[in-house]
């Protein structure tokens, strides 16, 4: 352990948000600066990777500058550049990565690249007193994964999607219902004016052995419903909206209990699941998982919103608990648009 205040400055460009943040070890966010590329990506009903990679090389540095500046601090203040070097779209974690070792060259300073999903998985600890090891699911517009996370580095897979991510089910159905991306947040206020028992659709793989997730079923048969009823009234669109998501937390919270009896059998002392990623936003599945880590004697903890969908601070915190480790990234790294959780082994 290293010891001593530590201040990071974190790069989170690996999808659609350009965002850096300062972060100190006490687990104070000095700063935290998101981009989000939202309206870029609009008129294409999804993130198309070059204007992405565009678009983050245009701001990068103009965030770079507003984030220590809302910090108020200068570059000779910062101990470390951490930057997510992957997964990602390649050409965005390349921009990252570019800026981060720049920045860590031109002042000496420790340069850690660290995996984006890593970042997601330990934010619950910059956020809360977490420790190790806990239940972790992660639900975003990519991902759809429960691990255990034993250690900073140390992650054993459980599960996760057979084909599509749980965002994208959303955002997809959104997007046949008439509404840009993201679908999620609008799925969800629309779901608040509906019925949850109007429309019956599919729940793949609950009841299953394991904690696999399968939602191209439920996509298909979502698409089936609003094709077929032609319909956009509001009402219509409310209870579709009402069912479709009270079906996709019923498949979260059968898919948690299994990953319960999976985890609890490994490391009987998991009392907490933590939950991160966009997706993790909805008040609804936030209630459904508390419910089900209750059952399981946990408690469901989620970072705050502006925590669970991307951001620089998580990865400045990533970088700390590295940094902390003694673990230092090399200039040698090179960006990796596939980076595996389960594939990370530091001890
Ligand atoms: P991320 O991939 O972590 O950047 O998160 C983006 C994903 O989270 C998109 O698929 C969004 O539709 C989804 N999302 C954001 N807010 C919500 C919400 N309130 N309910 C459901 N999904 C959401
Ligand atoms: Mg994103």
């Amino acid at each position: 352990m290293v010891e001593g205040s530590m201040i990071i400055l974190g790069i989170e460009s690996s999808c659609d948000e350009t965002a850096v943040a300062v972060v100190d070890d006490e687990r104070n966010i000095l700063s935290n600066i998101v981009s989000s590329q939202y309206q870029d990506h609009k008129p294409f009903g999804g993130v198309v990777p070059e204007i992405a990679a565009r678009a983050h090389l245009t701001h990068i540095e103009l965030i770079v500058n507003k984030a220590l500046e809302e910090a108020d601090l200068t570059l000779d203040e910062i101990d470390g550049v951490a930057v997510s070097g992957g997964p990602g779209l390649i050409g965005g974690v390349i921009v990252g990565v570019m800026m981060a070792k720049g920045l860590a060259i031109a002042k000496s300073k420790p340069f850690i690249p660290v995996n984006h999903l890593e970042a997601h998985a330990l934010t619950a600890r910059l956020a809360h007193d977490i420790s190790f090891p806990y239940l972790f699911l992660l639900v975003s517009g990519g991902h759809c994964q429960f691990l255990i996370v034993e250690e900073v580095g140390d992650y054993t897979y459980l599960g996760g999607t057979i084909d599509d991510a749980v965002g994208e089910c959303l955002d997809k159905t959104a997007r046949l219902l008439g509404y840009a991306y993201p679908g999620g947040p609008t799925i969800e206020k629309l779901a608040m004016k509906g019925n949850p028992d109007a429309f019956l659709l599919p729940t793949p793989l609950k009841g299953q052995v394991g904690c696999s997730f399968s939602f191209s079923g439920l996509k298909t048969a979502a698409r089936k419903v609003i094709l077929e009823k032609k319909n956009t009234t509001s009402s219509f669109q409310a209870d579709f909206c009402a069912s479709f998501q009270k079906t996709i937390g019923e498949i979260l919270v059968d898919r948690a209990r299994h990953a319960f009896s999976m985890a609890l059998e490994k490391k009987p002392e998991i009392n907490n699941l933590i939950v991160a990623g966009g997706v993790a936003a909805n008040q609804y599945f936030r209630e459904c998982l508390a419910a089900c880590a209750q059952e399981n004697g946990a408690l469901l903890v989620t970072p705050p919103v502006s925590l669970c969908t991307d951001n620089g601070a998580m990865v400045a915190w990533a970088g700390i608990e590295y940094l902390k480790r003694g673990f230092e990234g090399s200039l040698d790294f090179t960006p990796r648009p596939r980076w595996p959780l389960e594939s990370l082994k530091v001890k």
